[in-house]
């Protein structure tokens, strides 16, 4: 194996996983998504190992780079934010690396939603409110599958993690409150979450595009919408006095 794909977490350089952590030690050469991995990141690298900043190069060029150091016999890491399979743009390396028959592997990594489940100290999966977490975007130079618009899936008023969107937040609010949100459902915007410079901004639908304009917040947050986010629910079956232990080791959930 000499390429690694390697999740680097939301921001917080503790966050990426032991094995990325050692595999970042070891590489040779090092691939990072430029604007979102934390550099703090970067100085773990081994002396002289090269890095190349993966925002100011294309697919081929990124490609090249593995190709090259591959036949050199050096390993490799590509180090995406978050987790990779999250809006990381993988697969397209990943068809490309088995083309040139180079064997690679995939490390997964904290995703910034659940960073941001973490910043704003709240469970997705309320007992009650909800069991669902819808993970997506609005459309921008990535096109959305249609059945996919946020205006249908608003329909379920599920817990809504929404990525990539927070500069149109006009759209999305006009969007979740035609597709059936209620306006007084709670939003939270949590930008760089687990960054020493993290901003967390609460309200409903009726007041959290005001929020985000007069705040200025353009980029690298996240949007979650739900009652998942207010305080009512009911307790959760599993810690039930009625249940016993027997009960609570056999259980999934
Ligand atoms: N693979 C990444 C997502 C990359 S897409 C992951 O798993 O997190 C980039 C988008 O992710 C940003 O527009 C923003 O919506 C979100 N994002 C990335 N890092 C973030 C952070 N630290 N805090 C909040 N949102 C973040």
């Amino acid at each position: 194996m000499q390429v690694w794909f390697v999740g680097a977490g939301p921001g917080d350089p503790e966050l990426i996983t032991v094995k990325g952590q050692r595999l970042v030690s070891e590489a040779d050469v090092i691939i990072y998504a430029g604007s979102l991995v934390n550099p703090a990141l970067l100085s773990l690298a081994k002396q002289g190992a090269s890095i190349y900043n993966s925002a100011k190069m294309t697919l081929p060029e990124v490609i090249e780079v593995m190709v090259k150091a591959v036949a050199e016999q050096k390993k490799v890491v590509r180090l995406h934010t978050g987790d990779p399979s999250i809006y990381g743009a993988i697969k397209e390396q990943m068809d490309a690396l088995v083309k040139h028959n180079i064997a690679y592997e995939v490390i997964p990594g904290v995703s910034s939603f659940l960073a941001t489940a973490a910043a704003l100290k709240c469970e997705y999966t309320l007992p009650e409110v909800s069991q669902t977490v819808i993970v997506t975007r609005l459309e921008g130079r990535t096109p959305v599958p249609d059945k996919e618009k946020l205006v249908s899936l608003a329909a379920h008023n599920a817990t809504m993690c929404i990525f990539l969107s927070v500069h149109m937040m006009d759209t999305v609010v006009k969007e979740l409150v035609d597709g059936g949100y209620s306006p007084d459902t709670p939003v939270a915007i949590v930008q760089k979450a687990s960054w020493p410079e993290q901003k967390i901004f609460r309200g409903t639908l009726a007041t959290i595009a005001g929020t985000v304009a007069a705040e200025g917040i353009d980029r690298t947050a996240m949007i979650v919408v739900g009652h998942c986010l207010g305080s009512d629910y009911a307790l959760s079956r599993l810690y039930a006095p009625e249940f016993g232990h027997m009960y609570r080791d056999a259980s999934c959930d």
